[in-house]
């Protein structure tokens, strides 16, 4: 939590709060963490309070604890996650900084932000091979609202530039690395053609993390996080998460419920008025996994790594999907815009959906689960599990791909374990 205490020393010498010309890893680990104001805790506290006090009727306290009245709007530990996503997702040294959200789930953020950005009519282009959920959100919630959509392969810019309807289209969503099948987007080409239409772009970072994907720093307009996944990093909480780049305005919802055109100002009064706010548990859950996420990055590449080595070379595997396989068409691009290629891997059997089904269930050190981005490797089957709500729809997956999250356990033990359930 960022409170001004001009008058000491020692904290006027620490760098402001955004933190911006520090590596990421500084960031992660001291921006929204400034040592608590009242106490001088180097761990922001949970604020588990509801309420704040005021100085008097219609007065809101000043100095210490200013700005504080009620914590769906706002609660110091989830002020201080939300500064320390911006500050992650900010690129070095950038000047002035985007604004970090955080909610109750990952669905939670997209829900604040179709709300905040679009109205009946508008239209938004969306990935076809989507988190599932993100489809259901856009086709089956948004689109009775009067929200049309239509899917793309996001890996095809020509597909994309036909999808964009001039002054109707107002986004572009785009996931990269995309759920489960691992395609690659260019960031910095959408940008410019959704900029053309006159339409934002938004960038599910869950795959990637802030770590290994900047992509406000590509043209990116607005970043997404199921901070559920890498950001929490522990399979220990529920929690999302929008960073909203500096200067990014709706002009077509100008007025709209009395808010103005800045998209920041508009998620904001969003996230209160809709009230989906990730709760101060959680927000510190998540801020402590920001704290370590470029080494668990590091080790969840290094692990995956691995595991495509070892998949690569067995018989029963038909293809195996990662982004930092050369054959991968989306690697030069990856290799571009990303700082490593993550930790998920997908690949298809060759025995069809039974086959995948029961190396599912032989896993053992891989727990069968949906997620992904823990500390723990998890396996699942896409079809029938994680992207059951798009089957028949234009993002069914094949029947036959595995996912999996590798995790940070020893990577022999994650070998031998994929090497008994394919056995
Ligand atoms: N985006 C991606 C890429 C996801 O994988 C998920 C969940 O799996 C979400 C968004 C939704 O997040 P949550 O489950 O936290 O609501």
């Amino acid at each position: 939590m960022s409170t001004p205490r001009e008058d000491d020393d020692a904290e006027a010498a620490r760098p402001g709060p955004g933190w911006s010309t520090h590596g990421f890893s500084t960031r992660a680990i001291h921006a929204g963490s400034e040592p608590d104001p009242a106490t001088g805790a180097v761990v922001t506290p949970i604020y588990q309070t509801s309420t704040y006090k005021q100085d008097g009727v219609g007065a809101l306290r000043l100095g210490l604890g200013a700005g504080y009245e009620y914590s769906r709007s706002a609660n110091p530990t989830r002020t201080a996650l939300e500064e320390a996503l911006a500050a992650l997702e900010q690129a070095p040294g950038a000047g002035a900084a985007p604004r970090g959200f955080a909610f109750a789930s990952g669905l939670a953020a997209e829900d604040t932000l179709l709300r905040a950005a679009l109205g009946p009519g508008d239209h938004i282009v969306v990935p076809d091979d989507a988190y599932g959920g993100t489809y259901r959100l856009v086709a089956r919630v948004a689109g009775p609202w009067g929200v049309q959509h239509a899917t793309v392969h996001v890996g095809d810019r020509d597909a994309v530039h036909a999808a964009l309807r001039p002054g109707v289209t107002r986004l572009v969503w785009v996931e990269t690395p995309t759920n489960p099948l691992l395609a690659i987007a260019d960031i910095a080409a959408i940008a410019e053609l959704a900029h053309a239409a006159g339409a934002l772009l938004v960038v599910d970072n869950t795959f990637a993390t802030p770590y290994l994907q900047a992509p406000l720093a590509l043209g990116a307009d607005v970043v997404v996080h199921s901070t559920t996944k890498y950001c929490g990093g522990h399979s220990d909480v529920i929690g999302g998460a929008l960073v909203v780049a500096p200067g990014v305005s709706v002009p077509w919802l100008d007025g709209a419920g009395d808010v103005g055109a800045d998209l920041a100002e508009r998620v904001g009064f969003h996230q209160n008025a809709m009230g989906a706010i990730a709760g101060p548990f959680d927000a510190w859950l998540v801020q402590r996994g920001l704290k370590t996420l470029a080494v668990r990055m590091d080790r969840h590449c290094d692990n995956a790594e691995r595991v495509v080595e070892f998949l690569l070379g067995h018989p029963r595997v038909g293809q195996v999907l990662y982004p930092g396989l050369p054959e991968h068409p989306g690697h030069a691009l990856a290799a571009r815009q990303m700082r490593r290629f993550g930790g998920m891997v997908s690949f298809r059997v060759r025995g069809g959906e039974e086959d995948a089904l029961s190396v599912c269930k032989r896993a053992g050190v891989f727990t069968l689960a949906e997620s992904l981005g823990g500390v723990e490797s998890l396996i699942e089957h896409p079809g029938r599990m994680t992207h059951a709500s798009v089957a028949g729809s234009a993002l069914e997956v094949p029947a036959d791909l595995i996912r999996l999250s590798v995790g940070l356990e020893d990577a022999d033990d994650l070998i031998a374990d994929l090497d008994q359930a394919l056995d």
